[in-house]
């Protein structure tokens, strides 16, 4: 007896919920978003420069990574239980159903306000969603607090406003009048994963082997979202795995006591592996290859994360009078530092000058130290480093700027700071 407990239907419902929850919740915990206005990409709650650029580039191409294995394993299945499309697409037709029953509209004909009551709240209820998905969309570059902040404030500028009321516009055109028809026309991932698919990935099968146990009641059919006939071929780039064509056959020939004709099936082996790594589809070496170097990349990739350095120095001399001497009597060099707090934490950074290990003589004059820096606040300020000339030469003399946190002295950062001395610190 099949229950409901058992159908493609109920597990894909499950999934798409935690794929869109995942979806959603994504740039709120800056777990994979770009962030144009500042130009940092955050990824897995770390925030990358756009100095580490090589970080960002190969984050990429472990993403464009895991989609060729993820698509060479199970072929289209992103597209049937997990995509934002397809979501939205059944949304709307779920929604289509409950909105005729409210209004009592027959599948054919029926009042003409009642048809109408009911288009209206379709379309409403789409547009709703369609700004949802809008807003979540423009989450992943612009930081999605402050667009409710702004929103809540009535301050939304007009840019940010605009992209997502465009995207909102797109996906309510797609809810009501594309759906399907854009997977099998116009995505450019369905076009694409024909490319990395072999012999071994998963496909939705009919056993041609059975076919005169068909009692073509044509349920498969029916219930295509794709409006294919699997039995033609298990390879039309228009399946999208679903697994309504396999519930409608289970179901039908249960009645009969048979078993169903539409399988899912690693290739055309008319089976699935066996073991929990045979099910997953690892069924051959090369796919247990591609997991091992999707796992080192994986590794690689944390590490060096892990080992970025949480602070940033660089400092620029003011080359426009190379030095000055003071009423002191000391010699100046003025500078512009940068100094940016990479961290995910606030923090205080002490600043000093270092000559040389022997004798540390120069002096740093800026108008605060510690200087106190946000989480990823980025300052520009001016300072000046003062020596008495001792253990330095005329012209450029290498010195040392040293930042430190306060609260964690493992977190610093050295850069070097070029020091002009005059010929003869006597005759200024
Ligand atoms: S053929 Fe079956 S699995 Fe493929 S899209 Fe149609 S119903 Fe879904
Ligand atoms: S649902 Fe099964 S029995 Fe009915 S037409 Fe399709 S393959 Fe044949």
């Amino acid at each position: 007896m099949i229950t409901t407990l058992d159908t493609y239907r109920r597990k894909r419902r499950l999934v798409e919920a935690l794929s869109t929850a995942a979806i959603v919740v994504m740039p709120f915990l800056n777990i994979f978003r770009l962030d144009v206005p500042t130009l940092r990409f955050y990824f897995l709650n770390k925030v990358l420069w756009v100095d580490e650029f090589y970080l960002l580039f190969l984050a990429m191409m472990l993403l464009l990574w895991v989609i060729v294995m993820f698509s060479m394993l199970y072929g289209r299945i992103w597209c049937g239980w997990m995509c934002p499309q397809t979501v939205v697409s059944e949304l709307v037709r779920w929604w289509e159903a409950k909105t005729r029953k409210l209004f009592r509209v027959p599948r054919s004909g029926g009042a003409l306000w009642r048809r109408g009551l009911s288009a209206g709240a379709v379309a409403a209820g789409t547009a709703a969603v369609s700004l949802l998905i809008g807003f979540n969309l423009v989450a992943f570059f612009v930081d999605p607090v402050s667009i409710i902040r702004d929103i809540a404030s009535g301050s939304l500028s007009a840019v940010t406003g605009g992209i997502i009321a465009g995207i909102a516009a797109l996906v309510l055109a797609d809810g009501l009048f594309w759906r399907e028809k854009f997977c099998a026309k116009a995505c450019p991932y369905g076009m694409m994963q024909m490319l990395v698919t072999d012999g071994r990935t998963q496909i939705v099968r009919y056993e041609t082997e059975r076919a005169q146990e068909c009692i073509e009641c044509k349920a498969c059919l029916r219930v295509c979202p794709m409006g294919i006939d699997i039995r033609e071929s298990p390879y039309q780039s228009e399946c999208i795995q679903c697994g309504e064509c396999v519930d409608a056959c289970t179901q039908i020939l249960a009645r009969m006591d048979k078993p169903t004709l539409i399988r899912f099936s690693w290739g055309t082996q008319g089976k699935t592996g066996s073991g929990v790594a045979g099910r997953l589809g690892f069924v051959d070496a090369k796919r247990w290859i591609m997991f091992a170097l999707t796992v080192a990349y994986s590794v690689l990739l944390v590490l060096l994360i892990g080992i970025r350095q949480p602070l940033a120095l660089s400092v620029s001399g003011d080359r426009s009078t190379l030095f000055r001497k003071g009423e002191d009597g000391r010699i100046y060099n003025d500078y512009t530092l940068n100094v940016s707090n990479r961290s995910m934490s606030d923090g205080e950074f002490s600043l000093v000058c270092v000559q040389s290990s022997s004798s540390p003589q120069c002096t740093l004059h800026i108008a605060r130290n510690p200087v106190p820096l946000k989480s990823r606040e980025v300052r520009s300020m001016r300072f000046s480093i003062s020596t008495g000339g001792e253990n330095l030469r005329p012209g450029p003399n290498r010195l040392i700027l040293k930042a430190m946190n306060v609260a964690d002295t493992s977190v610093s950062a050295n850069t070097e700071a070029v020091f002009f001395m005059p010929e003869s610190a006597g005759a200024l």
